[in-house]
């Protein structure tokens, strides 16, 4: 029997989204543009989910964009608001501990001539939303801060640091990439003070292929394809209807579980960091107030991807850092404070509800087997 400790990577399809995607391929598979009332059936299937998002969100259906999952919903928000609104604004504030696809798409934007301010966190790893906000001028177009790391689980100052920033800067937009939050938080939008907020189906118990994006009423985003007119011109193409309605479907199954869900997986974070005190060479880097669905840490002399494929030979799916990287480090850790040394020697655990104290109980067993019998690094 596998132990799948690997969430914030990817999650196992619910029950809710498998019937629902079944159901749309089965008899469903109209497309929602189509004037028959085969297509319009198609069309309330797609709004219907757009309802179930917006309803998590606290806002208006309309708000909701369909994407093909963050990568894509990061993409349209970055680039879109600073081609928006970057004509005379030409400066860009984000965090040093951006997911990939933030840093990417700032990273075509410092190649087109904008300016990209990185912030790190401070010493003690805690990015300070004063600093943050600080960095914001009357040259900024855009500024971007995730919500949780994917690789730590700290829980980022998006609310204070968007809260001044609209005092000081009321015309700068405001975007969070709040993947590893949501369905996990509450997210709403208006209480972050984002403007644009991005979050994926495959993190959720939905299939992977499927995101979506807040975009706030009146918020102008440049469009970065042409074709058709779905999705408001943002995300031209078919809609995919099964993606949608699965994403729809597996969102509504976990609404009413946030906080269950959150005090479950509380326990068993707090077993495993129980059972890893036992071992002296291993240090948590993760932060007591992190996101209870991730922990990451060390194991002093080892490395990370050595100790991965012994886990993985045993059945037991963990990450190394984080698994968006395929072992490429990423940075993120140093800028989070680890040292590098131990930053190559670390392993991200990550939980669902699925999960139960027996795979924390296995998974520390195996790290234990994995220090006896691996060679430790040079
Ligand atoms: N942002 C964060 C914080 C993530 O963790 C991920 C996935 N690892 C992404 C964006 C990209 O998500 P997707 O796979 O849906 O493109």
């Amino acid at each position: 029997m596998a132990i799948y400790l690997d969430s914030a990577a990817t999650t196992c399809p619910g029950e809710a989204c498998i019937s629902a995607m079944t159901d749309m391929l089965r008899t469903h598979y109209g497309n929602p543009s189509s004037l028959h009332s085969f297509g319009l059936d198609a069309q309330l299937i797609v709004e219907g989910a757009r309802k179930q998002i917006a309803a998590v969100f606290g806002c208006e259906p309309g708000t909701v964009i369909f994407t093909s999952g963050a990568t894509e919903s990061n993409h349209i928000a970055i680039l879109g608001a600073a081609h928006a609104y970057g004509r005379r604004k030409r400066r860009i504030v984000t965090s040093a501990v951006e997911h990939a696809s933030v840093r990417g798409a700032c990273e075509l934007l410092e190649a087109e001539g904008y300016e990209v301010i990185r912030i790190e966190p401070g010493a003690d790893g805690v990015m300070d939303p004063a600093a943050f906000a600080a960095a914001v001028n009357d040259d900024t177009c855009l500024v971007t801060m995730m919500l949780v790391n994917n690789e730590t689980g700290h829980v980022m100052p998006v609310q204070k640091a968007f809260a001044q920033i609209k005092r000081e800067h009321p015309d700068v937009i405001t975007h969070c990439d709040a993947v590893q939050g949501f369905m996990k938080y509450p997210v709403s939008p208006e209480k972050l003070f984002a403007d644009l907020v991005t979050v994926s189906g495959h993190k959720v118990h939905a299939c992977k292929g499927i995101g979506a994006l807040y975009r706030k009423k009146g918020v102008r985003l440049a469009n970065l394809m042409k074709g058709g007119e779905q999705e408001g011109g943002l995300r031209p193409g078919t809609e995919s209807v099964p993606l949608i309605a699965g994403f729809g479907a597996a969102v509504g199954a976990l609404r009413g579980t946030i906080a269950q869900r959150a005090e479950y997986v509380t326990g068993l974070r707090a077993e495993c960091i129980r059972q890893l005190s036992a071992f002296d060479d291993v240090t948590i880097n993760s932060p007591d107030n992190g996101s209870p669905y991730i922990l990451s840490f060390s194991v002093k002399g080892r490395k990370s991807e050595t100790m991965l494929h012994f886990l993985s030979e045993k059945g037991i799916y963990v990450s190394s850092g984080s698994a968006c990287s395929k072992g490429k480090q990423s940075g993120v850790l140093e800028s989070f404070g680890i040292h590098p040394d131990l930053a190559d020697s670390t392993l991200r655990v990550s939980f669902c509800s699925e999960n139960k104290p027996e795979d924390i109980t296995a998974l520390c067993e195996a790290l234990r087997e994995a220090r006896e019998r691996l060679v430790r690094k040079r």
